[in-house]
């Protein structure tokens, strides 16, 4: 299936790694410009070598997306070398244990800043390209906005509100056919994945019973699956969909976790 790609310009978010590095790749094998933002300038320029290396077409912009600047500069260099934005895929983020008890004020905020503001702030500075393109908006949200997770509530937060977002967005840009819509993942072996894991004192006891809860296949999702769902919802193939929120979770949110 010719995901008509070819030559569109989509940013990433976080696109150096894990679910981001795999969306970039994909975009890229698909004909796609990716631009890669995020704050580490040596994974971003790593991930785009590889891109390039495979044939493909990539750009890297160092950007802290907590930084409202470093949100603007990400679309204006974006415009500056291309002339256009087709996508935006919101998609960094990290489940950083601000909880009710644990956490305080300010660092539920700063939460919010790393895991909430900068999908707002790129998507209304790229919102008069998007009109330009009839481009579309992706967000890659969490399993925790729909289950909770305890000691997080920053990152629920924020998940929730992207969740809320996305069908806010949806309405108010249907007068400019642009569509928007969220990509759910809950168990996706990552390096921010691998981090969490290991903070816990039986790492890989843990991980034996979290794939056993998992109803399809008893497996974590991968990177490549949840990308595959995001470049479809990016590409016109899905030109009638707007403001869902898909699952990519093997069941895991919604299925009778009982039943083996
Ligand atoms: P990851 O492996 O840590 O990759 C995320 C990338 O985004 C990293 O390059 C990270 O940079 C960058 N990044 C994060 N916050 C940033 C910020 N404020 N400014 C600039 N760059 C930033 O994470 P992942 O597991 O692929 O997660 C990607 C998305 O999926 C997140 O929104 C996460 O909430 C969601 N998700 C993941 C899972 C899962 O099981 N993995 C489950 C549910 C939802 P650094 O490495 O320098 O921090």
């Amino acid at each position: 299936m010719d995901l008509g790609l070819q030559g569109k310009v989509i940013i990433v978010t976080g696109g150096a790694k894990g679910i981001g590095g795999a969306i970039s790749k994909l975009i890229a094998a698909e004909g796609g410009i990716v631009v890669i933002a995020g704050r580490s300038q040596a994974d971003n320029e790593k991930a785009v070598s590889e891109i390039e290396a495979t044939g493909g077409k990539a750009l890297a912009i160092t950007a802290e997306l907590g930084n409202v600047e470093d949100c603007k500069k990400v679309i204006t260099a974006t415009v500056e070398k291309y002339g256009k934005i087709d996508g935006l895929v919101n998609n960094a983020g990290a489940n950083d244990g601000v909880g009710l008890e644990s956490g305080n004020p300010e660092k539920f905020m700063q939460s919010l800043q790393h895991n909430l503001s900068h999908y707002y702030n790129l998507a209304h500075y790229a919102l008069p390209h998007l009109k330009a393109t009839k481009g579309n908006i992706v967000n890659i949200g969490s399993k925790v906005a729909t289950t909770g997770q305890g000691n997080t509530s920053g990152y629920a937060a924020s998940k929730g509100a992207i969740n809320a977002l996305t069908r806010e967005w949806a309405v108010e840009l249907l007068p400019y056919s642009v569509r928007v819509n969220t990509v759910i993942p809950a168990e996706v072996w990552t390096p921010l994945y691998e981090t969490w894991i290991n903070t816990l004192p039986n790492p890989q006891e843990k991980l034996a019973s979290i794939t056993s809860k998992i109803p399809f296949e008893k497996r974590m999702t991968t990177s490549e699956e949840i990308a595959n769902t995001t470049v479809f919802l990016l590409s016109s193939r899905s030109s009638h969909t707007t403001g869902q929120i898909l699952f990519v979770d093997g069941g895991y949110t919604h299925l009778d976790r009982s039943i083996s």
